[in-house]
């Protein structure tokens, strides 16, 4: 079969000595969500990828990460034709809670902003997505080393990587670089193609995964003196807990007993229940950035997900973003190879750029709000004024609620 757009064949394979060269529509590099997606919503386009990923599908599935979906993140999962289990045992929630000295208020989503949020583990959906490639006989390398992007800037690039001691190289029109924020393909692009904004937060997030019914309906985001603390969920039976930490912190020097010592302190006794006797399945600290890449696009190069920008978690919006970046990519490439229309290409960057600066907006104004900085009084001052307005004003928890529920694709 002929690829309409370049006249080649879609896919072929031809072995030199020491070489295999292949040829494929359109190369992803990074098996995360945003990399499997995309896959996906190729393969069911009849566009030909193949998916790049140095780590082990094991490894991959065994990252404990993101779990609030958006509205939009859920109808693109249905649209890739993998809605089914998510539909039977996402859990829809219309509201949030954020605590601040002593007391708690809803933020009600649905009445506020007319739609809901689903938690659905994104381990969950990166394992739905792993399934429905396996069964469309999609193509995915795992454990593929040195992943190299060769003559990206011109027509015709190239990507190599090393397999069980084997060089191999694919011909391709396209590289998706979904390989997050320590990829290679950003690293590949001179640091002077591209303007880099970030922030750097003076704290980290210790999470804690246990396996026990939570004890909360709905998250409960929560302001205390003594440090952020969020108390979250992946199912009816496991819990996802935060507490704010130093960044000089080490996960062996909080055990399970101090962990919800202090998040009993944070949140709150009536929030804890019984979890104080839960034991963790995973406890890991990670660091919040805020980061923009502009543009997304470098010649046949396309940056998506956290290999373009990063959101501290606050406003759950990392995996969000990563799936709006992966639908308007995959918009572009298929009309791209149906149309011959190259202008959803080339306005690709701007088109994520304007839904990525509101999505870091607010992960930067909830960050803001809820955490302890260091500082000045009057900055902790201006912050207890947000959150008092906030509960007063069904406007501002009217923003809040549009911006958490997602903006629209
Ligand atoms: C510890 C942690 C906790 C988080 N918690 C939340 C949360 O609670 N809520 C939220 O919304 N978001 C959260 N996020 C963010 C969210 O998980 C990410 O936004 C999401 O994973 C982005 O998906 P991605 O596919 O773009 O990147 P990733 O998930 O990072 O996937 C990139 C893939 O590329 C692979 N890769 C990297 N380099 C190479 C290479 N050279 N060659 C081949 N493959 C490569 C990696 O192994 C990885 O599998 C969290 C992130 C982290 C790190």
């Amino acid at each position: 079969m002929h690829d309409r757009a370049s006249g080649l064949p879609r896919s072929s394979t031809t072995s030199e000595r020491g070489l295999t060269r292949t040829r494929t529509q359109v190369v992803i590099v990074g098996a995360g969500p945003a990399g499997l997606l995309l896959g996906q919503l190729l393969l069911r386009a009849g566009i030909d990828a193949v998916i790049l990923e140095r780590r082990s599908a094991e490894y991959v599935l065994g990252r404990i990460r993101a779990g609030v979906l958006e509205q939009g993140t859920v109808d693109v999962l249905h649209q890739a034709g993998v809605g089914a289990r998510l539909s039977r045992e996402g859990l829809v929630h219309e509201g949030v809670e954020i605590g601040f000295r002593g007391r708690r208020h809803r933020i009600a989503l649905k009445e506020l902003a007319g739609k809901s949020v689903m938690v659905y583990g994104q381990t969950e959906i990166t394992r739905d997505l792993m399934d429905i490639r396996a069964a469309g006989n999609g193509k995915t390398v795992y454990q593929a080393d040195e992943v190299a992007l060769l003559d990206w800037q011109n027509a015709s690039p190239r990507v190599s990587y090393r397999k069980d001691g084997v060089t191999h190289e694919i011909d391709c029109d396209f590289i998706a670089g979904c390989d997050g924020f320590h990829g290679v393909c950003r690293a590949s692009v001179p640091s002077d193609r591209y303007q880099a904004f970030e922030r750097i937060y003076p704290f980290g997030w210790l999470g804690l995964l246990a396996d026990a019914p939570p004890p909360w309906n709905e998250l409960i985001y929560a302001n205390s003196e003594r440090g952020f603390a969020l108390a979250s969920l992946r199912s009816p039976t496991r819990v996802r807990c935060y507490v704010q930490c130093s960044l000089e912190d080490r996960v062996d020097q909080w055990s399970d007993a101090r962990f919800w010592e202090e998040f009993r302190q944070r949140i709150g006794e009536g929030a804890i229940g019984d979890l104080a006797r839960a034991a963790s399945i995973e406890k890991s600290i990670a660091p919040l950035r805020s980061f923009v890449v502009e543009p997304l696009r470098f010649g046949r190069l396309f940056l998506a997900g956290d290999a373009a920008h990063i959101v501290p978690p606050t406003g759950a919006k990392g995996l969000n973003l990563a799936v709006s970046d992966v639908f308007y990519l995959y918009e572009a490439l298929r009309d791209h190879y149906r149309e011959r229309d190259e202008r959803p290409l080339d306005h690709y960057s701007t088109r994520c750029l304007r839904r990525i600066w509101k999505a870091e907006r607010f992960s930067w104004w909830m960050t803001r709000q809820l955490h302890q900085f260091p500082g000045d009084a009057f900055s902790k001052r201006m912050q207890e004024t947000e959150l008092e307005y906030l509960f007063e004003s069904r406007a501002a928890q009217t923003s809040m609620a549009e911006n958490y529920v997602g903006l629209p694709l």
